[in-house]
């Protein structure tokens, strides 16, 4: 059986709500101080608790850290908990998360053996925690890697909720699949959270359920502002682009210290790019439906050949993000792609691994190579939310991605361009043409897409969200 300490806390610091208000306005943030004073007084002391499958690579970790933080800072006891399993549960729940995003994944198959392999560890981390939690806290589970718990922890006394940060727009015999494995597990579970109406299944109980879009931090090191001169020394420091690499790759770290970017990415190049021209920037884990090699190929076809642009493929040590089993394959499937273009087209595009040893230093890498970026990309397969894309439209960059999931409720008229076809990579590479050669247009895109961002997907509305949440709950 695990002890708690194999589940591992994450210790986020507290961060301070105030600094929000500057954005969204004194009426916002005092509807948020607001909300955690009636969630402290629920609780009545009580703790939010929140479990995942990894502490860095992916959105939810990402949201994580921010919304633990803010909910400290408002008073509230919450923690953060990343689930202990290893690879062969891993490959479990992969294959759940590309058959509720409708994709057949690894094509294996998720039967008895493969329940039980998920129940077993599941129960255990449930099992690990059941003794450290008390009546009257809050359990948010996130994901199909922490479903099987939600049973165990409601015998425990504890109010579960559970989020699917995944899901199709519509159903199929992969997600039907999926749901079928997930659902014995999450009968009981007093409240859901999902990211879009269309995610929820038909047999959820729609008295218990919120939806919820994922939001960012503005401030954090991933998205705070950088100036241009910052940027270039972290990506030159990086080797990524060519230049000194200056003193000024700093950026301030999430519990206010200042930070330096001092790693170097790992890269398939011949050397860094030109600083001067212009890049097109796609971050993603390395998962088969961010479709990575679709990029590579649409940039080279159509792109390479008629601007001067330069294409970064961006993501995560693969190594360093746990619960991803299938990085390695999908990184060695974009070197191979890379290996093969001509070497004129090979020139202008880098597959660059950023290293994870550092969370809020890896946060800065990703900052400035959105923020230099003349255009951004998420030309994805399927996307639950796709956090990267609100990341780049609140630096102000026009987004060129697909109409998936709610990448279509982010890319609103006027912010970006959204490919109703993802796999038409004529469609994608001329929308980027087009776009590079409009630089005009695309500075009112920014704005606009910044704008947005700033009305529907910072924190406090997130939080408020979550707080409703509980209180109906616990009334229930
Ligand atoms: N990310 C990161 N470092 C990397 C690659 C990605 O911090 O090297 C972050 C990215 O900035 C975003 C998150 O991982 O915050 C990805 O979230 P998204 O919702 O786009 O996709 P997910 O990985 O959850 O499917």
């Amino acid at each position: 059986m695990l002890e708690l300490s194999q589940l591992r806390e994450v210790d986020v610091p507290p961060l301070d709500a105030g600094r929000l208000r500057s954005l969204i306005g004194q009426e916002r943030y005092d509807r948020l101080v607001t909300a955690a004073q009636r969630t402290r007084a629920y609780l009545q002391g009580g703790t939010v608790w929140s479990v995942n499958s990894t502490a860095a690579g992916g959105g939810v970790a990402e949201m994580l850290r921010v919304l633990v933080g803010y909910a400290r800072g408002l008073g509230l006891s919450a923690r953060w908990l990343v689930m202990s399993a290893e690879a062969p549960f891993f490959s479990v729940t992969k294959r759940l998360h590309n058959r509720l995003h409708g994709a057949p994944g690894d094509d294996g198959p998720l039967g008895a053996a493969e329940a039980l392999v998920y129940e077993s560890v599941t129960a255990a981390n449930a099992a690990a925690m059941s003794s450290q939690v008390r009546a009257g806290d809050v359990v948010l589970l996130h994901d199909p890697q922490t479903a099987g718990m939600v049973g165990p922890l409601k015998d425990a006394g504890v109010t579960v909720l559970w989020r699917c940060h995944i899901g199709s727009d519509t159903t199929n015999r992969w997600t039907e699949e999926a749901w079928g494995f997930l659902r014995p597990h999450l009968v009981g579970c007093d409240g859901f959270v999902f990211t879009r109406p269309a995610y929820v299944p038909g047999w959820v109980d729609g008295e218990r359920v919120a939806i919820i879009p994922p939001s960012i931090d503005p401030f954090s090191p991933k998205n705070q502002d950088l100036p241009a001169a910052s940027c270039r020394s972290i990506l030159a420091t990086l080797g990524v682009v060519d230049g000194p690499r200056g003193a000024d790759a700093r950026f301030t770290r999430r519990d206010g210290s200042e930070g330096a970017v001092t790693r170097r990415a790992a890269m398939v190049a011949d050397g860094p790019l030109d600083a001067d021209a212009r890049l097109v920037v796609q971050v993603s884990r390395w998962d088969r439906l961010k479709d990575m090699p679709g990029v590579m190929t649409g940039f080279s076809d159509v792109v390479a050949g008629r601007s001067d642009a330069q294409l970064a493929l961006v993501g995560p040590a693969v190594a360093d993000v746990a619960d991803d089993p299938e990085g390695g394959d999908v990184l060695r499937q974009c070197v191979d792609l890379w290996d093969g273009l001509p070497p004129s087209r090979r020139r202008r595009i880098r597959l660059i691994t950023l290293p994870m040893d550092d969370i809020d230093e890896n946060a800065a890498m990703v900052n400035a190579l959105q923020r230099h970026a003349s255009l951004v990309v998420q030309k994805s397969l399927a996307e639950g939310f796709g956090l990267t894309v609100a990341e780049a439209m609140w630096k102000s960059k026009a987004v060129v991605a697909s109409a998936v999931g709610g990448i279509v409720d982010q890319v609103a008229p006027g912010t970006g361009v959204l490919l109703d076809d993802p796999t038409d990579l004529l469609a994608f590479g001329e929308s980027l043409v087009t776009l590079l050669d409009h630089p005009e247009e695309v500075a009112q895109m920014g704005g606009n897409a910044r704008r947005h961002v700033v009305d529907c997907f910072v924190g406090d509305e997130h939080l408020l969200r979550y707080s409703e949440l509980i209180e109906r709950v616990h009334k229930s």
